[in-house]
């Protein structure tokens, strides 16, 4: 793509409305210790309370429940293994997210706002009349100009109900509100041809108009590339999700978490996935599968 094209799609963000943004745990902890770092929270805060000034619908996507609650439970890292029974991390999920919650709404109130927490599983989409109540409340939410702080509801989740990561939730509630744009902070710059920490010939991906198969590919960790590395699979699935329902979504790196400002001003950020206007897609059929 040309860069005046490229400069215009850029320009177009500046017109969103309805934004969802995703920051991941270890977007939100001290990688030293695994507590909530304070100061990068209020910045995301006061970030997202600023859109809301500028009258844009907010949607926060935030993970951290497991991870809060791992931290103010009894819970050795031995015995929270990947493998924990899934009981152990339901505990530590229903303990965090009061935490994770209480954390954000002290802050968001410093500001003036009013959040909500929306928590949600499969059936949330997939069962039509959840779905339908789910759809609602947010709207009576935006309506109300409340800031929805929106997780995965890990406390009851189970593998067959579960999302499993917060990308694709983040994609799956901004088709669920039909939000204009989607933008996941993680700790990687954004889409490269390959691992840029092993390859030096790497090349930054700015811009893609079209997720082909072959990109797709890029993330799945079993074609040896390592683009799959730091979860590019999970995020290249939310593109998908994203761009399918006609939603714009830009990954970029939380290390400087006002980069959401700089995003919405048009400038050349991260990677921009451009959503696509007749696609036929179907998201309870597409949860349903996952
Ligand atoms: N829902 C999980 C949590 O809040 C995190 C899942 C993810 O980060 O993808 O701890």
């Amino acid at each position: 793509m040309d860069e005046s094209r490229k400069k215009k799609c850029r320009e177009a963000l500046k017109d969103k409305k309805r934004i969802v943004v995703k920051i991941g745990s270890s977007s939100l902890q001290h990688p030293e210790t695994g507590d909530l770092d304070y100061t990068k929270l209020d910045v995301l805060v006061r970030e997202l309370c600023d859109m809301r000034n500028r009258g844009k619908d907010v949607v926060l996507v935030t993970s951290g429940a497991i991870a809060v609650g791992k931290k103010a439970l009894p819970v050795s890292n031995v015995e929270y293994r990947a493998d924990s029974p899934i009981a152990v991390k339901q505990a530590c999920a229903a303990v965090g997210q009061a935490r994770l919650m209480m954390t954000y709404q002290k802050i968001f109130a410093e500001y003036n706002q009013v959040a909500a927490q929306i928590l949600m599983t499969k059936n949330t989409i997939v069962d039509n009349l959840n779905r339908y109540n789910a759809h609602n409340t947010f709207s009576e939410l935006f309506r109300l100009g409340v800031i929805s702080i929106v997780n995965e509801n890990d406390t009851v989740a189970t593998y067959e109900i579960e999302f499993g990561d917060n990308d694709s939730l983040s994609a799956i509630v901004a088709a669920l509100v039909e939000a204009d744009l989607l933008i996941l902070l993680s700790d990687i710059d954004g889409l490269y041809t390959d691992d840029p920490r092993k390859n030096a010939e790497a090349k930054f991906i700015d811009v893609v108009e079209e997720l082909t198969e072959e990109l797709m590919d890029m993330g799945k960790p079993s074609t040896g590339s390592e683009v799959g590395t730091g979860g590019m699979n999970t995020k290249l699935i939310a593109a998908k999700i994203a761009t399918h329902s006609n939603i714009d979504m830009v990954i970029a790196n939380s290390r400087d978490i006002k980069v959401l400002h700089r995003i919405l001003d048009g400038q050349n950020i991260g990677t921009l996935f451009l959503g696509k206007e007749k696609v036929y897609f179907d998201l309870p059929e597409f949860v349903e599968n996952m």
